[in-house]
């Protein structure tokens, strides 16, 4: 099946691609893709995207986003894109259940996933006291102790989140600071229920059916080292994310880390017609206001480029 645009991503990039292309007349097609409304759909409230003074749930903002690119006429299906040749155009994609489809433009919207230390312990106690979204699983740890991975905004907030929850939350942090906005760094600081680990690496975890503590490392190398095992019944991951480019490569480039790079500050990946929106191409920013942005944009662009074939 042959379409003029297709959307890959149903975040805020994702939707608002579709809302532009569908309102430019193009009849989007966009591929939900693994996580529909992506991941914004594993937080709670979101108080910074403009036009919700009270803040708004955040299943609810994804809700209203793919409404209204469902009013403009995208078509949205419940599909992964599991590989594609950009090597010309038309470009075709390979979906999840072996069907083909073709276009002449592509909008890369895939997001980015949430990453783990690489602990063997991470695998063995996966969903047993171990998780990575402190929203969907924090309702398990009620009135228990838990411990959050990292030290950036993602890390305090799920720490805040969770010590609305749990009796204690412990935050190990492997530098003597947090990296986290001042906001936030003040919020875990003046929580009396979040304890601050600084200088701290997990080095596994124990349990017999499932986690009850974790193996710790203080000041590893440090004159002062010392192992220590603290007692907790989970233990959340917020390390920061994985771009989700590899059903792309080789056709697109990606940054060290994996990100799609992109001309300057627009969408385009370099192969006319496809762009990249939202977190694929966001090393920086992260955030849903500017994911849909770039969304808007790699739109935009599709429509100049549609225009001109
Ligand atoms: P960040 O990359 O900002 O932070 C990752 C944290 O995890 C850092 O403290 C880092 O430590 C630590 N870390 C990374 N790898 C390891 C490891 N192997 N072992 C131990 N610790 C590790 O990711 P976030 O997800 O927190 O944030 C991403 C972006 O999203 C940021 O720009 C952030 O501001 C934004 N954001 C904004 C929010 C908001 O405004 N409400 C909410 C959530 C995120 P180190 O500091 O030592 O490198």
């Amino acid at each position: 099946m042959h379409h003029k645009i297709i959307i890959i991503g149903s975040g805020p990039a994702g939707y608002t691609a579709a809302i532009y292309a569908g309102r430019a007349n193009l009849s989007p097609v966009l591929l939900e893709g693994l996580q529909p409304g992506g991941q914004l759909t594993i937080t709670t409230e979101v108080e910074n995207y403009p036009g919700f003074a009270e803040g708004i749930d955040a299943n609810e903002l994804m809700d209203q986003m793919r409404q209204q690119a469902e009013r403009f006429g995208t078509t949205i299906m419940s599909n992964i894109c599991m590989r594609c040749d950009l090597s010309k155009a038309p470009y075709r994609l390979w979906l999840d259940d072996d069907t083909e489809m073709t276009c002449d433009a592509l909008v890369i919207a895939t997001g980015a996933t949430a990453k783990y230390l690489g602990l063997d312990d991470e695998k063995k106690y996966m969903g047993q006291g171990v998780s990575a979204c402190a929203t969907c699983d924090g309702f398990f740890y009620r009135k228990k102790v838990v411990a959050v991975v990292g030290g950036g905004d993602t890390a305090c907030e799920e720490a805040n989140y969770l010590s609305g929850l749990a009796s204690k939350v412990y935050l190990i942090v492997r530098k003597s600071q947090l990296r986290a906005s001042q906001i936030m760094q003040d919020r875990v600081l003046n929580n009396p229920k979040i304890e601050v680990l600084f200088l701290t690496n997990t080095l596994g975890l124990y349990g017999e059916n499932g986690v009850e503590g974790a193996h710790l490392v203080y000041n590893k190398g440090g004159e002062d080292e010392r192992e220590y095992d603290l007692p907790i019944d989970g233990f959340f991951l917020a390390i920061g994310h994985k771009p989700n480019s590899e059903t792309f490569l080789p056709w697109v480039k990606i940054d060290e880390n994996g990100y799609i790079m992109t001309e300057g500050d627009s969408p385009r990946t370099g192969i006319p017609g496809v762009y990249a929106a939202g977190d694929v191409a966001d090393p920086h920013y992260r955030q849903a206001i500017i994911a849909a942005a770039s969304g808007a944009k790699a739109a935009m662009e599709a429509e100049k480029y549609l225009a001109n074939l």
